[in-house]
């Protein structure tokens, strides 16, 4: 329930129910402020699944009959959602994959190879998750390139100049997050994809984090490839999404071969594979997956993407002004400049696993450590944060009972 002091914080512009909505909630009281990890999942994503299964279960392209005809149609029905949902201009650019890291690896493995040699250049930023810096480290490894390292400014952003700096004409890759997974900070990525096309580098979008709080335009950003993870927009785990331009998925040797992708093979003859998206969707695809990512992206839509990403940024503001109050805590980045979804915090003198031991004791689920991002954690001279990461469910009330929670933190209390 939204009370009277929630709605003077949030603007009340997300329906009271929007709680009711998830059934796990009511099974679990206290303050979930981990989405960032995963987000809970609506009832209307736990029905489109169950419901999948129920009518419909078949295998799809290979079915002559109706049921996997069926199963075909649902399964390019959420491809069609996921397209509107980015501003794609046609389906056949989206493919499915289990999540980010799958995306991101896809790209690295079947276009990377093909355009890095020794000497040339990948460049990513210093806020980088292992998803989106991983794969680049053992592509430069493997191939002889260099992986390039652009700056985070003060404010908990890519800075652009510095970024800048770095492109050239042997950089032939750039990945950078639209959203910072340990900050909650935006990155001005559609500044950055301009420079590097300037500089004839394609760009990769790890959209992790952003695509839960804020509509996303692949079209507008002139993205080159953007990455997500269904889990983390209120949608089922095992299924993400690679967004490629028709002519670059085209170019993109397939991360692995077999049934679905090809249209005949004999023993002789060399094999002719069949158009992407299939061709990137090797083996059975998880059907129930896209309809419940398909189901989660018509939630959020029927709730209002501009609504979820103003109960967002009023949460974070709010988060950030509560907890720089508190003596001892200190706000990391500047994530009430660009707001997120994500606050992270330390503090003093008590090791983040202890405060999140603490919370966790008062039914407070927050992520502690480095965040899958120990590189920059290290930059930044931390051995970790405190994360704490909103949802549409998120209320003022449990930002609240997270800095209440804090005011029995001590050192070796827990
Ligand atoms: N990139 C970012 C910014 C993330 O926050 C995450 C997950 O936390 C990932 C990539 C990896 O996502 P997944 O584990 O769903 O593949």
């Amino acid at each position: 329930m939204t009370h009277t002091a929630d709605r003077d914080v949030l603007g009340h512009r997300l329906p009271d129910t929007v709680r009711a909505d998830f059934p796990i909630l009511a099974q679990h009281p206290g303050a979930y402020l981990d989405n960032a990890a995963t987000a809970h999942k609506p009832r209307a994503v736990l029905d489109a699944i169950t419901g999948y299964y129920t009518t419909t279960n078949s295998n799809v392209g290979r079915g002559y009959h109706e049921l996997g005809r069926r199963s075909t149609d649902v399964f390019e029905q959420a491809r069609e959602a996921v397209r509107a949902a980015l501003g794609a201009r046609h389906a056949d650019e989206v493919v499915f994959t289990a999540g980010t890291t799958d995306s991101v690896n896809a790209v690295a493995d079947g276009l990377g190879r093909r355009l890095l040699g020794p000497g040339d250049a990948v460049l990513v930023s210093g806020m980088e998750h292992n998803s989106n810096l991983l794969p680049w480290r053992r592509l430069a490894e493997e191939t002889d390139a260099r992986l390039l390292v652009a700056p985070v400014d003060e404010h908990g952003r890519v800075d652009v100049a510095g970024f800048a700096d770095l492109l050239g004409p042997r950089v032939r890759l750039v990945a950078v997050s639209h959203v910072s997974n340990v900050l909650g900070t935006v990155n001005p990525v559609a500044e950055l994809i301009a420079a590097a096309h300037r500089h004839g580098a394609l760009v990769v979008v790890d959209g992790a984090q952003a695509v839960p709080h804020r509509p996303v335009d692949v079209r507008a950003l002139d993205a080159d490839f953007y990455c997500f993870s269904a889990h983390k927009v209120y949608g089922p785990m095992g299924v993400g999404v690679l967004y490629g331009k028709r002519e670059l998925l085209a170019e993109l040797r397939p991360p692995r071969v077999g049934g679905g992708t090809v249209k005949g093979v004999s023993a002789t003859e060399p094999v002719r594979y069949v158009p992407v998206p299939a061709r990137l969707e090797a083996g059975t695809p998880n059907v129930a997956g896209a309809v419940g990512l398909a189901a989660a992206l018509a939630y959020v839509d029927g709730l209002g993407w501009d609504a979820v990403r103003d109960h967002d940024q009023h949460l974070v503001r709010y988060a950030v002004r509560r907890l720089s109050e508190r003596p001892g805590v200190r706000v990391i980045g500047a994530p009430e400049r660009t707001p997120s979804g994500i606050v992270s915090f330390v503090v003093d003198g008590i090791h983040p696993y202890d405060v999140g031991g603490h919370l966790d004791e008062r039914g407070i689920a927050v992520r502690c450590g480095v965040h899958c991002a120990s590189t920059f954690l290290d930059s930044l001279g931390l051995v970790g944060t405190v994360r704490a990461s909103f949802a549409v469910y998120t209320t003022p009330s449990d930002v609240d009972a997270l800095v209440a929670a804090l005011d029995s933190v001590r050192p070796g209390f827990w």
